[in-house]
């Protein structure tokens, strides 16, 4: 029987699946099929004309869903590599002030806090207090990890490693930056791995875990070319026109191949293992498809939703996600600056809790800093992105732009170099993603071990792959490669 492959959902992870699928298996049909006009999922780049009351206009680019890359992530490299996008990327050097300043906000204070960046950083105030003494403590504190525990929540691991304040000053921000959520109710193991493999290879310390050799991943099957020169001494790095041009470089390279279709505006309505075994994806369109086998990039609860009782599968709801605000900010050049120079900063868990008296606000992207390369006539334009909510219980009223600027203004006051009062924004944009980030809780590589086993045998017999952000990953990183790996157990 020839092979046919349907892929669910047009994200970067459906997308990713696609190109490495339509190469492995150059014989099979290809099918991807997504619900809206677009493909990229939560990936969306955008390109802004702007003008100031002086005349001067630009051309910048807007992120309102991920808008950095880290380059240890291979997968995207080979991308990168095998679909010639090598003159589109723009880099933010190690050297550069974007990536060495990032900030802290304490809530209920005033300004912003540098995060440590060198030793001598360390030592001086507050970090000499807030961070100093926890880290130095930690390789001398006794091994702590309860006897048969197989995971727990980020807090729970800072807290016995580092201490209550360090965990909610330093671990709720991080959390806060990368997953929108609450660091007492996400799985260590599953957000921060290295977390925990730092622990183990420390003997219970993760101070000396880090300072000892990471035996890495043996598997380098990777077809990068140059691409890795051209990252070193790299911090972060987009492309010209955004993240963006890496799904729509996916997109368009996929429409090339003879054995792969893709479909849009199509949004599936369920997902049967019929009577005889036959594997059938019905779209909303009325078309049925019978494919041979079929990678499921969607959201987990919207699998869910998609299967018949007799082929359901364990765990697809078992990971709540985060919901946010993106407020895109433009703004006229000002002196002194609205801002310190650096990536931006992060706003930690405040003291009394999460609840709608807090400004709900999660971090500020100094996007000007880090990547102005993309913009035309950067240098007249100040460009911020604030992230909202996540586990701050936020109401349209949090999100008003004057609401945000006035905020914003207690957050970037500072006694010298940087303006108290923010001047009116020349261009904003306001959108909310509901359930963007999949939130995985303790248990959740378990789970994923049982989704995995399920799918292996009954109805399904491994003709059925679940992918993507909910499984292993949020990172675009993780979504590559798990497209990268779809489908490899499939022989011949
Ligand atoms: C605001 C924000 C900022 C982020 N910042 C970063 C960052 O800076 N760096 C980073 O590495 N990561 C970042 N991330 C995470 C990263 O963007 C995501 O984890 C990743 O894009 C998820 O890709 P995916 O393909 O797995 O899922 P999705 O993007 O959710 O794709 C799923 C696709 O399935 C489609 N679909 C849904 N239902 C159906 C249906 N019934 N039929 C057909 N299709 C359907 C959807 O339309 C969508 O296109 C960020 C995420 C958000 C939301």
């Amino acid at each position: 029987m020839n092979r046919h492959v349907v892929i669910l959902g047009g994200g970067l992870t459906g997308l990713s699946s696609a190109f490495h699928l339509s190469r492995r298996f150059p014989e099979a049909l290809i099918t991807l099929v997504e619900k809206t006009s677009r493909f990229g999922g939560w990936i969306s780049s955008e390109r802004v004309q702007v003008h100031d009351g002086d005349g001067r206009t630009a051309e910048i680019v807007l992120e309102s869903g991920p808008r950095t890359l880290r380059p240890n992530a291979k997968s995207v490299l080979e991308l990168i590599h095998l679909l010639g996008l090598k003159n589109s990327v723009i880099t933010t050097p190690i050297t550069s002030s974007a990536a060495k300043n990032r900030y802290l906000q304490i809530p209920e204070t005033q300004g912003l806090i540098t995060l440590p960046n060198s030793l001598t950083s360390v030592f001086s105030p507050p970090m000499r207090t807030l961070f100093l003494p926890h880290v130095l403590r930690e390789p001398a504190k006794r091994r702590n990890r309860p006897d048969g525990i197989t995971d727990e929540t980020v807090d729970n691991f800072m807290t016995r490693r580092f201490g209550p304040t360090f965990a909610r000053t330093f671990g709720s921000a991080l959390v806060h930056g990368i997953y929108a959520a609450d660091s007492r109710k996400l799985s260590v193991r599953a957000a921060f791995p290295s977390l925990w493999a730092m622990e183990d290879r420390g003997w219970g310390s993760v101070v000396r875990g880090a300072l000892l050799p990471n035996p890495t991943d043996s598997q380098e099957d990777y077809d990068v070319g140059d691409i890795p020169d051209m990252m070193k001494g790299v911090s972060v790095y987009s492309f010209i026109d955004g993240i963006g041009m890496l799904p729509g470089a996916l997109a368009t390279h996929l429409r090339n191949q003879s054995n792969v279709e893709l479909l849009h505006d199509n949004p599936i309505s369920s997902l049967i293992v019929a009577d005889d075994g036959q594997l059938e994806v019905k779209l909303s369109s009325g078309q049925m498809i019978n494919p041979t086998h079929i990678i499921s990039a969607l959201p987990l609860p919207v699998l869910d939703g998609l299967l018949h009782s007799n082929s359901s599968l364990p765990h697809l709801t078992a990971s709540p996600a985060s919901s946010v605000v993106v407020l895109n900010l433009i703004f006229p050049q000002t002196q002194p600056k609205l801002h310190p120079s650096g990536f931006g900063y992060l706003v930690p868990r405040p003291l009394s809790g999460y609840s709608p008296h807090n400004p709900g606000i999660l971090g500020t992207v100094f996007d000007s800093c880090a990547l102005s390369a993309q913009d035309s006539n950067a240098a007249n334009f100040t460009k911020m992105t604030v992230m909202m909510g996540g586990p701050n219980p936020i109401t349209p009223s949090h999100t008003e732009v004057d609401t945000v600027l006035k905020q914003l203004s207690v957050h970037l006051t500072a006694p010298d170099d940087y303006l108290k009062v923010l001047p009116e924004p020349i261009y904003t944009r306001t959108q909310r993603h509901d359930d963007c980030i999949p939130n995985p809780m303790p248990g959740h590589l378990r789970r994923m071990e049982e989704l995995k086993t399920a799918l292996a045998k009954g109805p399904w017999s491994g003709r059925l792959e679940v992918v993507g952000a909910g499984v292993r990953g949020v990172s675009l990183g993780d979504c590559v490669e798990s497209g990268k790996r779809a489908g490899e157990s499939w022989t011949c």
